[in-house]
């Protein structure tokens, strides 16, 4: 299937995107999937599942080198020019070392979360700094306005000055200048509006707090990944419904984990196209609400049609297959495949197991030294 969908892309350009889900938080995870997913589609083209005796019992590299296995493959077969991702240090040490030639990019809604976290540090930092918590909002959606129009610019040095611009532009029209020596704001005449949170006064302090966020180095930095506005929303769905397939409170040896992964690829990647659902009478589309308690409005969500898995008796017929055209006993010795976890160890443990029976009996020697 996997070589299918690549059959596809062989004549492009591509841009993936990737992002890694651990079976239980950070340290103690002990397998860890990486999908890659072609951006422009939503397919998932590739899959890493490792398990933390791959790496050494370290579970923290095992994103890393996951992706760093899902690069090399996909390198081998298809032009990959762009990869996105989370954007944390490990990885972007290794796209900068490893993959000098791809263009590495960050999820501008994730960064869009960071940004409102430092808004409400400068506000919580010091007392009178409450004006720009009230602009939060409009902080936020200005940084997506400036990647939206960065990306329409080819070159990423263009593309990269503009976004800055534009971004520091925010520093006029908050104090209600729209028009400066230097340029001028791109929206209509503004209307009175008595939602609007009030106008900034450079000669006061809230307008240093507004400087200290718009004015972060580490933000200005950071902007070279955000040129090409992406966003990776549709990952975050697929890891959420691979979950159906491998629970995280339930532990899963790594083959039987791999399978259930790759079976959610296959689900996601049969079910990307379907139809959006009309009513009982025809026609319309239909929709969903829900309340978002943080902006406070109601989002609507289209629903689409059932799923309908018609690639199940597909599989089940390759498996028979495979079986009836299978001449040896099913009794027989099957070794394990070359990259399962339990040719490294047979355990995640750090020590060398020890049998139940000897547990017992040393528990037992130290409760008799105690009394
Ligand atoms: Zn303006």
């Amino acid at each position: 299937m996997r070589e299918e969908l690549w059959a596809q892309f062989a004549n492009d350009d591509l841009t993936v995107c990737g992002d890694g889900q651990c079976d239980s938080p950070g340290f103690s995870a002990k397998n860890l999937c990486y999908y890659v997913m072609e951006m422009i589609t939503g397919y998932v083209i590739e899959i890493e599942v490792l398990d933390k005796r791959h790496v050494g019992l370290k579970s923290s590299t095992m994103e890393k080198k996951a992706l760093n296995h899902c690069l090399q493959r996909l390198q081998r077969v298809l032009n990959v020019i762009e990869v996105c991702t989370d954007a944390s240090s490990s990885i972007k040490k290794l796209i900068a070392d490893e993959f000098k030639t791809l263009f590495h990019s960050l999820d501008v809604w994730h960064k869009a979360k960071s940004i409102r976290k430092s808004i409400q540090k400068v506000v919580a930092s010091t007392k009178g700094n409450d004006k720009v918590g009230k602009w939060s909002n409009q902080i936020i959606n200005h940084f997506w306005h400036c990647c939206s129009i960065a990306s329409e610019h080819e070159d990423t040095t263009e593309a990269l000055a503009a976004m800055k611009d534009k971004w520091l532009s925010l520093l006029h029209h908050a104090c209600n200048e729209h028009e400066w020596t230097t340029g001028r704001c791109n929206h209509e005449e503004m209307e009175p509006n008595e939602e609007h949170p009030p106008w900034f006064d450079r000669r006061e302090q809230d307008y240093e707090a507004l400087q200290k966020v718009v004015l972060e180095p580490s933000l200005l930095d950071s902007f070279k990944y955000y040129v090409k506005f992406r966003h990776t929303g549709s990952l975050e769905c697929l890891n959420s419904m691979s979950l159906a397939y491998a629970a995280k409170r339930t532990s899963y040896k790594y083959r039987f984990y791999k399978a259930r992964k790759q079976l959610a690829a296959i689900d996601w990647n049969y079910h990307l196209d379907r139809k959006v659902a009309v009513g009982s009478k025809g026609g319309e589309a239909r929709y969903s609400r829900k309340y978002n308690q943080r902006t406070k409005e109601w989002n609507t969500r289209i629903i689409k049609v059932d799923k309908d898995y018609d690639y199940i008796p597909i599989i089940m017929a390759k498996v028979f297959r495979r079986r009836m055209e299978d001449v040896l006993h099913t009794d027989r010795h099957v070794s394990l495949s070359e990259n399962d976890p339990e040719r490294i160890a047979s355990t995640i443990a750090h020590t060398a197991p020890v049998s139940s029976k000897e547990l017992f009996e040393r528990h037992q020697t130290r409760f008799e030294t105690k009394k």
